[in-house]
């Protein structure tokens, strides 16, 4: 495909040479052809506009349409084939492999939320039927229904350059439940995110969508970003990006005169806890298993374990001499950006006071970085929290606690995170049961016995946590709950029953599961 290096405004590019860039080599720090240029404020007025028309279409769409789109979304993304992975690797330095686990992962989530909308039952249909002769007054017949909130902008990561971004779980999750969708494309991954776009509008057009139905926005500043927010047509937002980023856009969300929802999903440290008994029984395999975690994409991902709580014993000891040994050897690492390069590079600096056990790699060219494993003692920690936050990059932090009591003034000191991961035995468990019951208030996602990175899209998975990892703990971004985030209920009362929608009618036509009188069932109503 022939990258052009313009914002598609629905069906159409912009014709505009708004502010050009160019997407960066990590490995080699030089510029990769095209020019992209920016968008202006009158395109994103307009795709936010057409947004709006297309809304009042797509929203009416039946389930079983808006699972046709996703699915040809799927095969058209599938169909680019080498040509997406080639382009993609050169502008994150992600390798091929890890690249193709990433596609086949946006496909799949695609389809999954494909068949989610085809089977219906996500609506939460409810309904309580009238009761006439109630006294002292008639109960009315009340249905409600979930249905779509309206035109969605979305804001991508830059290290997950697919499933995280044009067509990730956000846009995913937004057009299944029947929203029109504007995603800011992020200037780490242009290329990526111009042949995902086009691919998009391939498939809209192929299923029959209503032009506008999806926009993809160039910027290489945050003015884009921001003017989509605040546009009156925009009545919600997802973003997947740094701390800084999601809470200044959460701001401008809250400020507008209608504010609107907006999921921003940050960052997180992902506390790991050793406990006694798992660290004398398997310390070597623990710390392999920690370092394959904290290095895993150059440690660029939002569920890195960036701290590890051990205790004052012998074998954690010797886990700690394991994972400096595996850090010492680790090899080069190359960052996304220039930017998350010198951010890493900053947090290194700034935790000069930490004792730095190991430090390996080069820093000759591109976006290289040092892995880096620091220690400290629990108390040093509790001085200065900032110490605990998050680092992006090849980095974690071991932590030495003196008894369970001190560890436990942690764990209800901690901030929201995204996951919190324990190593235990059965007897670990039942001495420290109330460290988990602490940590389920802290996270969304416990994880016993193995490690936070690697996400599995499904229907059980709660990819989100308390402020500040997200803006919302009450949702997730990653699995078919995502979609609740750009759904809104509505009840119809004392409607007739032709002018319901099908999923509230007294025949079920869908077959959809729903709440009648208070009881599940899949049964027509009389
Ligand atoms: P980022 O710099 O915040 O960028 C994300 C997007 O937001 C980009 O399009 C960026 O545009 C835009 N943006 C940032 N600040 C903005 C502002 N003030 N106003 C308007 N737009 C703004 O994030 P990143 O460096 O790509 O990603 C790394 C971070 O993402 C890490 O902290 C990681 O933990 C987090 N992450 C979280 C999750 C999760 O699910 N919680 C998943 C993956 C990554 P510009 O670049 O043009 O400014």
């Amino acid at each position: 495909m022939q990258l052009r290096g313009q914002s598609l405004i629905g069906f159409v590019e912009s014709s505009r040479n708004g502010t050009s860039f160019r997407a960066m080599n990590p490995a080699t720090g030089q510029e990769i052809a095209p020019d992209f240029h920016s968008a202006e404020a009158v395109d994103v007025d307009r795709a936010a506009r057409m947004a709006q028309s297309a809304f009042r279409l797509y929203s009416r769409w039946s389930g079983k349409q808006r699972a046709r789109l996703l699915t040809e979304i799927a095969s058209a993304i599938e169909a680019l084939g080498p040509e997406l992975i080639e382009r993609t690797s050169l502008e994150t330095a992600l390798g091929h492999d890890r690249l193709k686990g990433e596609l086949a992962r946006t496909c799949n989530q695609l389809r999954l939320f494909a068949s989610l909308v085809e089977e219906g039952s996500w609506v939460n249909a409810r309904i309580d039927q009238a009761g006439p002769d109630r006294k002292p007054a008639p109960k009315p017949d009340i249905r409600s229904i979930l249905r779509p909130i309206g035109p969605v902008v979305v804001f991508g990561a830059s290290n997950f350059p697919l499933a995280f971004s044009v067509a990730g779980g956000d846009t995913a999750s937004a057009l299944a439940a029947g929203n029109p969708v504007i995603v800011k494309a992020h200037p780490a991954h242009p290329g990526a995110s111009e042949m995902v776009g086009r691919a998009i509008v391939d498939a809209s057009r192929a299923a029959g969508a209503p032009d506008g139905i999806f926009s993809l926005l160039f910027d290489s500043g945050t003015e884009v970003g921001r003017a989509l927010v605040q546009h009156p047509a925009i009545k919600a937002g997802g973003f997947t990006g740094s701390h800084a980023g999601g809470r200044a856009l959460m701001n401008l969300a809250a400020a507008r005169p209608d504010p609107i929802p907006f999921f921003a999903e940050m960052s997180s440290t992902n506390p790991v806890f050793v406990l006694p008994c798992a660290a004398a029984e398997r310390p070597d395999q623990i710390a392999a298993g920690l370092y394959s975690s904290v290095t895993l994409g150059a440690g660029q991902f939002c569920t890195k374990p960036g701290l590890v709580l051990l205790g004052p014993d012998k074998s954690a000891e010797q886990l700690s001499t394991k994972l400096t040994e595996l850090m010492s050897a680790a090899s080069d690492q190359i960052l996304l950006t220039a930017g998350i390069c010198k951010s890493y590079e900053r947090g290194v600096e700034q935790r000069a006071e930490l004792q730095r056990v190991a430090s390996s790699g080069s820093t000759n060219s591109g976006f290289r970085a040092l892995s880096t494993l620091f220690e400290t003692e629990l108390d040093s920690l509790m001085s200065d929290p900032h110490l605990a936050e998050e680092l992006f990059g090849p980095s974690t932090l071991i932590v030495r606690y003196d008894d369970r009591t001190e560890l436990l003034r942690f764990a209800e000191r901690l901030e929201g995170h995204l996951t919190a991961t324990v190593h235990g035995t059965d007897q670990d468990l039942r001495e420290f049961a109330d460290l988990i019951e602490v940590l389920e208030t802290k996270v969304g996602r416990l994880v016993f016995n193995g490690y936070p990175t690697g996400v599995e899209v499904c229907h059980a998975m709660v990819h989100g946590g308390p402020y500040p990892s997200t803006s919302d703990a009450r949702f997730t971004s990653v699995g078919t709950q995502a979609i609740l985030r750009f759904a809104r209920p509505v009840c119809f009362q004392n409607f007739p029953d032709a002018a319901l929608p099908p999923e509230l009618q007294n025949g079920n036509p869908l077959a959809i599961w729903r709440t009648v009188n208070g009881h599940l069932s899949r049964e027509a109503l009389s």
